[in-house]
């Protein structure tokens, strides 16, 4: 896998001519697009491979018998494939096409949930969650009379692994944490984590939110040993509207649909309905085909950049970034784990984020302000919100220095 992934050379003059959007002016001045944790931005491989399929072969799949209808239906199988693949997953029957990662959640918590989730049974988040790996499980919980156990984070915004140790108990059934915090970048050891889950209870079923992971790091699904595993199209290059939940194939086989309808079913009557084998199970109604079919094209783009040179490109930003903006006075860099994907989160003593948000739009400086969907994590942080700073392989140093130096500006004028 690893040589595949891998090209020789980055170049990222000539990766950024893959992405037409970079070239945009913002009143006049080049856009810096520094909020890829909300979403990425897309190759021109991705936008052509969308339009081919709308120019050449757009059709309904599964059902039709004439040549562009297998011709859309072997393109989303292919997609499929390509994930499994991508992932390390062990079939193609493990990958569910969904919106997004948010859809994926709502599908393991709605269908594995309701089903294996009783009357006094614990479920454990983490502090650092995303609201789309919070609300599902308190749904859930809600619903079912359980318990909704927290992991706490500590001062760096890491992971408290021995009080999560504590957490676990026989009543646990469900661990859903994120990969890769997207409010503060942090890593969790996602595999450990699995471990412990494991080695407390085989029956524990671990969920890892993969929304701000899968572009930033090889992911394979196999090696963490989840049982689930969810991400989206469009932080990885994609388009938005498609996203992944990876299942283990004997947990997907035990679940019920989580929506009902066309494509899902094996034989329909008035007396009864038989559902669909796997993945099809699961997806109910037309699918996102261009989607699958842009996703499949962002893969390869992601694999003929290679994750080796991915990595070196954002550590080289985050380091540069992180030690030009310490530079500056009064700012608080929030979030300071040692294993740290490519995200600034910070605050600015008496600024108020959004302020420094829209200032440094006139700027052509893209970021993100506020509570970035985790707001328990604000709470705890005592913080109204921040302001991040997301990077990509195609951001340039020189990008980072634009941003810092229209961040004095901003702070100047401010303050
Ligand atoms: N989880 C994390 C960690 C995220 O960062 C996001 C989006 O920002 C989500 C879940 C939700 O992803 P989506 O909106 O694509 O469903």
């Amino acid at each position: 896998m690893q040589d595949t992934l891998t090209k020789k050379i980055f170049d990222v003059d000539e990766v950024r001519r893959d992405f037409p959007i970079l070239n945009r002016e913002i009143e006049g001045k080049p856009l810096v697009y520094l909020d890829n944790a909300a979403t990425s931005q897309k190759p021109v491989s991705v936008i052509d491979a969308i339009s081919d399929y709308y120019s050449r072969y757009n059709a309904n799949i599964h059902r039709g018998v004439y040549s562009i209808s297998m011709e859309a239906s072997a393109a989303y199988e292919n997609a499929r494939i390509n994930v499994k693949e991508f992932i390390n997953a062990a079939s193609e029957k493990e990958i569910i096409f969904t919106r997004g990662t948010t859809e994926a959640i709502n599908l393991a918590a709605y269908s594995y949930g309701f089903r294996n989730v009783q009357e006094g049974s614990e479920v454990i988040v983490s502090e650092l969650e995303h609201h789309a790996n919070i609300v599902p499980w308190q749904v859930l919980c809600l619903n079912k009379n359980a318990a909704l156990k927290v992991v706490p984070v500590n001062e760096k915004g890491e992971l408290d692994i021995e009080e999560y140790k504590k957490l676990l108990s026989d009543k646990t059934a469900i661990v859903a944490v994120s990969h890769i915090s997207n409010s503060l970048g942090t890593v969790n050891p996602v595999k450990e984590i699995v471990k412990i889950a494991k080695a407390k209870n085989p029956k524990i079923a671990v969920l890892i939110d993969g929304a701000q992971a899968i572009h930033h790091t090889r992911v394979d699904v196999r090696d963490i040993g989840a049982d689930f595993y969810a991400f989206s199209g469009h932080k990885m290059y994609g388009p938005m509207g498609i996203g992944v939940l990876y299942g283990r194939e004997s947990l997907l086989e035990a679940m019920p649909p989580y929506q009902t309808g066309g494509d899902m079913i094996s034989r329909v009557s008035f007396e009864g309905t038989t559902y669909n084998e796997l993945p099809m199970k699961f997806e109910a109604g037309t699918p996102n085909v261009e989607g699958a079919v842009g996703l499949n094209a962002a893969i390869e783009y992601i694999k003929s950049i290679g994750f080796d040179a991915i990595e070196e490109q954002e550590r080289m930003l985050l380091k540069h970034a992180t030690e030009e903006i310490l530079n500056i006075e009064d700012v608080r860099i929030i979030g300071t784990s040692e294993n740290k994907a490519s995200v600034l989160s910070f605050v600015v003593n008496g600024l108020n984020a959004l302020d420094i948000g829209i200032m440094l739009d006139t700027h052509g400086v893209a970021v993100r302000t506020g509570q970035h969907c985790t707001e328990p994590l604000m709470d705890k942080l005592c913080l109204p919100g921040t302001v991040r700073a997301s990077f990509a392989f195609y951001n340039t140093k020189e990008e980072v220095d634009i941003f810092i130096k229209a961040l004095k500006k901003t702070i100047a004028i401010l303050k």
